[in-house]
């Protein structure tokens, strides 16, 4: 029994060993997708404009602070175990493993996560859109002296900006249906 618990323990250290191992940039772009600049993304861990998330030999974010390695990342990213998040890393960059491969549950969990940053995505780049769209609206209104309509534009403007997401998907869906659509 002490010499099986031994040995799991093991190949768990030489899991962790592998996992880490792999290259931090060929991990941002496997589990964070192409960056828009650079080798910089917006942060997964906190809510940002401007990207500020990057890597060197860890990664880091100068938005909150975050840091850590491929494990790391790929554990809070997805809401996995360490050993589960290994696990995962090893089985996308084919590295063969004296362990397991991922449970079906952390695979399922792994795709709903990415299911859902892949909505607010979509939903991100439609609020950019809009906001330049509606922005422009503003500038003509304004010029023009169509002062009711500036205000009402301008108040859609707010709503795009704001922090709290009910209130941009709101402006968000106001702006697509009178004049966006
Ligand atoms: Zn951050």
């Amino acid at each position: 029994m002490k010499i099986l618990t031994q040995k799991a323990s093991n190949c768990q250290t030489n899991i962790f060993r592998l996992a880490n191992r792999v290259p931090v940039q060929d991990i941002a772009l496997r589990y964070m997708g192409t960056p828009k600049k650079g080798k910089w993304w917006r942060c997964p861990f906190h809510q940002e404009k401007e990207e500020s998330f990057t890597y060197k030999i860890k990664f880091r974010c100068f938005g909150c602070g975050w840091n850590g390695g491929n494990v790391d990342l790929v554990m809070k990213l997805f809401g996995l175990s360490p050993l589960e998040a290994a696990r995962l890393i090893c089985r996308d960059f084919s590295i063969p493993i004296d362990d397991h491969p991922p449970t079906k549950e952390a695979m399922a969990r792994v795709a709903e996560v990415r299911r859902e940053r892949e909505r607010e995505e979509t939903i991100k780049n439609k609020i950019e859109q809009t906001y330049k769209e509606t922005a422009l609206l503003h500038r003509v209104a304004f010029q023009l002296g169509m002062d009711h309509v500036e205000v009402v534009l301008a108040d859609v403007l707010d709503g795009l900006q704001s922090r709290e997401k009910a209130r941009q998907i709101e402006a968000l869906r106001y702006a697509r249906k009178w004049w966006l659509a």
